[in-house]
């Protein structure tokens, strides 16, 4: 063959890596392996095949794990915490460091195991896997040498359960392992069925650097495995990466436990790209979008929304691009795409893109796939409708679908419209068009004129269905932290011990407050109201008995408050200073309502409000300061970590401090930009009905919040229940706790709550956490170069 000739058809020649190493890796274990539990390998007769996809060839056997086995292994993380912890963060960065550089060194054989095992290019996982894993030790190697200076408030959880999938088996490790270490907590990790080889050479690995016994172990198995785990009682944290199914079955199985919990779900991530863009790059990122492994990538841009000026140029582009992908054996250097995880996901990507067909969509498919093994062909959808089931599930395969748009308004609604929160791409030569659409856009990760990239140093987690959590950066090891000071919440009340003996005015009889929504009194859709006894039994007032309606109409009216989030921190923070104003001017008619309704002594009705006004004008100073940070990532990127609203806010206040519960829950809140719907103490909530004409006069637009008076729990439950509220607070009962986090279940809303345990609103010790849970962290990343 002439040179010419070469370069007139430009033939593929392949470039296979040697899988040597990795099969002498196989035979020295003789190609089965047991549990890693207390330091040890535990053999086991139940075994599953390790299966290559790409070719069917039966790699090893893997142990089945018992259920006495994940109780082996969860006792020997408890066992070992104590030393662990006692070892102090210099320690632990030392293990940290050395497991980090064992990768380095072990890293060809990591990238053909992982590619024998998963089926994606060996060019991915030598280039991108394994120096991303090495990536997040060093990087968690760090935090642990600087918890006792970053994190003094802070301090380990316990034993941590880790379930993980099978698309990126070492790096899904790697991001769970390493911060859960450097936090000084001990874990229990479950692999995926389907890829648990390279978790159990990373167990062989801690092993040889010596980390102490029982601090790692690796059990293998299937979902029941994972089950057992998450449902362990010596278990203080779960965190989960799966899909949005099991997802929801941990949140139901833990709720009430108290176990803290972090879920990265599934996605359906929206690739938008503008007229403006620069096509070519466009093309190759939406290569990398969504025919990056397999397609087989939780925030991979599976949407892409065109603007009609320029959609059928790129899709002509695109069609032109998918024909010259190649896809072939994984080992080999020079293909694109490998083989999809299991004959399963194949046939479920089969059976989707089947739908999309049926359903009449154009469709375009790389002809030349391998026969054999699990290849599935880059496959494009184009002019799709947007409530195709297509564009509507997660498919997890190499498919794209495509349809236009003309506004960027419209370009926002599309991308929204969607169960998922995960990620974004955005694509666009105006950086201000970019940073006005980002904000907009209910996703973890927004990532501009780039895609798919990650660093240990930046959170990457969802909203929505797609979750709750950060994993990497500051915001994840917050994950596998708790407040050192454990005494913030207690058996035992902090309330006043009140006599019973007050009198009441008899005043309040005169009026019935109602309650408080879109910036307006509204009655009670009951029409009924509920008399108000103070401790000595006497009527002290009467309030409207709120129900499901009432809620309905408060959420829609928070909803449709949507510009308060929009304020900047010093706009939100002269209205909070002016509601603390307003308040120290209505000081002694609060003071007399806590007295009569409460039975309080004049010196605690005067406490418990001096207390409240420094609360207001404290989270009023925090609007604007509690800002982001620009994570130092290893690209060439800006990547801007945004503390955002989580948007409507349910907040149930304590029944104790009447006052203080209120404000210092609802105050941080509005500080943070969420729009919130309140329910006061159901026995005292006079002081809260009296609150709206405070709110009334401090210039706090209509529907920023919004008070419900009436029966707690019942209105608890139906704000846990919808749809439209992003995050519940409550305070109340352990029972109460529960029902909460069971029903945000459905709706995936994030939820703090008590447990029954009572906080100390007088000194309110977690006063930042106050801020952290009303927020959440979008990071957006920039890249630059000329
Ligand atoms: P999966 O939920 O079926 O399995 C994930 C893990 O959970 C496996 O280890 C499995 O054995 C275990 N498991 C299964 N049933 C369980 C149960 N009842 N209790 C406890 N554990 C159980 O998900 P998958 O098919 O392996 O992975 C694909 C999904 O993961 C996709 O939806 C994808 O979007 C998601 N994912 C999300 C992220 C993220 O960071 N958000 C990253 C990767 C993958």
């Amino acid at each position: 063959m002439t040179v010419k000739e070469i370069f007139d058809t430009m033939e593929y020649g392949p470039a296979p890596e040697s899988d040597k190493n990795a099969m002498e890796f196989l035979d020295k274990h003789r190609r089965s392996f047991g549990l890693y539990i207390n330091g040890k390998w535990v053999s086991k007769k139940d075994t599953f095949p390790a299966v290559n996809p790409a070719s069917g060839e039966t790699l090893a056997q893997l142990a089945e794990a018992s259920s006495e086995d994940v109780d082996a292994a969860v006792k020997a993380a408890q066992k070992a915490l104590p030393e662990w912890v006692k070892a102090g963060g210099a320690e632990r960065a030392r293990y940290l460091y050395a497991l980090a550089r064992q990768v380095q060194k072990h890293s060809r054989l990591f990238a053909v195991l992982e590619s024998l095992d998963n089926g994606k290019p060996i060019r991915e996982t030598r280039d991108i896997d394994i120096p991303l894993v090495a990536r997040h030790f060093y990087h968690h190697a760090g935090w642990a040498q600087l918890m006792d200076t970053e994190l003094r408030d802070f301090k380990e959880i316990g034993v941590v359960g880790q379930i993980i999938p099978w698309n990126f088996p070492l790096l899904m490790l790697s991001w769970k392992i390493a911060p859960a270490l450097a936090m000084g907590n001990t874990l229990v990790l479950k692999p995926a069925e389907q890829t648990s080889l390279t978790a159990l050479l990373f167990a062989e690995i801690c092993h040889n650097v010596g980390l102490p016994k029982g601090v790692v172990n690796i059990i293998t198995g299937h979902g029941s495995v994972g089950a057992a785990l998450a449902n362990h009682p010596g278990i203080q944290k779960i965190a989960f990466t799966g899909s949005t199914e099991v997802g929801k079955i941990i949140r139901k199985d833990t709720a009430g436990s108290g176990k803290k919990l972090s879920l990265e779900l599934g996605g359906k991530s929206p690739f938008i790209v503008f007229e403006d863009a620069d096509l070519d790059s466009v093309v190759e990122g939406v290569v990398d979008a969504i025919w990056f492994n397999q397609g087989q990538v939780c925030c991979a841009g599976s949407r892409l929304l065109a603007q009609e000026s320029i959609a059928d140029r790129l899709y002509e582009k695109l069609k032109a691009r998918l024909q010259k992908l190649v896809v072939g054996n994984p080992l080999d250097k020079g293909i694109d795409m490998g083989a999809v995880v299991s004959p399963e996901q194949l046939k479920t990507i089969t059976s989707f893109v089947d739908k999309g067909k049926n359903e009449g969509s154009e469709v375009w498919q790389l002809e030349n796939i391998p026969s054999g093994g699990c290849f599935f062909p880059p496959t494009l959808f184009l002019n799709v409708s947007p409530a195709s089931v297509i564009v509507q599930e997660e498919i997890f395969g190499p498919v794209l679908v495509a349809m236009t748009f003309r506004s960027h308004q419209e370009a926002i609604k599309l991308a929204n419209n969607t169960r998922y929160g995960l990620a974004a791409s955005l694509w666009t030569e105006n950086i201000n068009l970019a940073l006005d659409v980002t904000p907009k856009i209910k996703a973890g990760t927004v990532w501009i004129n780039t895609t798919n990239v990650f660093d240990a140093a930046s959170g990457f987690g969802g909203y929505r269905e797609s979750g709750f959590g950060r994993e990497g950066g500051l915001e994840g090891l917050m994950e596998y932290v708790k407040p050192r000071n454990e005494k913030a919440f207690a058996e035992k009340s902090f309330a006043f011990k009140v006599s019973g003996s007050t009198k009441t005015r008899g005043e309040a009889l005169d009026r019935t407050p109602k309650m408080y929504i879109g910036g307006k009194q509204a009655r009670p859709d009951s029409g009924y109201s509920l008399q108000v006894l103070n401790p000595a039994g006497q009527v002290a007032g009467e309030v409207g008995e709120g129900s499901r309606k009432d809620i309905r109409n408060a959420v829609e009216a928070a909803q449709a408050a949507g510009k308060w989030a929009e304020n900047t921190g010093h706009a939100r923070a002269q209205v909070i200073y002016y509601i603390a104003e307003n308040l120290s001017a209505r000081k002694k008619e609060f003071e007399e309502r806590l007295t009569d309704a409460c039975g309080y002594s004049a010196k605690e009705a005067t406490l418990e409000l001096s207390r409240s006004i420094d609360r207001i004008f404290t989270y009023a100073a925090y609007a604007d300061k509690y800002d982001g940070r620009v994570h130092n990532t290893t690209s060439r990127n800006v990547t801007l970590a945004m503390n955002e609203p989580l948007g409507v806010l349910g907040i149930v206040c304590p029944e104790e401090f009447p006052l203080l519960g209120f404000v210092g829950t609802v105050i941080p809140a509005i500080a943070m930009g969420n729009n919130v719907v309140v329910i006061p103490s159901e026995s005292a909530p006079l002081s809260a009905t009296d609150f709206y004409q405070v709110l009334d006069t401090s210039d706090v637009p209509g529907g920023t919040v919004n008070i419900i008076t009436g029966p707690k729990e019942t209105l608890a439950t139906e704000l846990a229940r919808h749809y439209d509220v992003e995050g519940i607070w409550y305070f109340g009962t352990q029972e109460g706790s529960k029902n909460v986090e069971v029903l945000s279940v459905d709706s995936m809303k994030r939820s703090w709550v008590n447990y029954g345990k009572h906080y100390d609103w007088l000194t309110n010790p977690l006063e930042k956490e106050f801020l952290r849970k009303a927020c959440e962290v979008k990071n957006i990343w920039v890249p630059y170069g000329a």
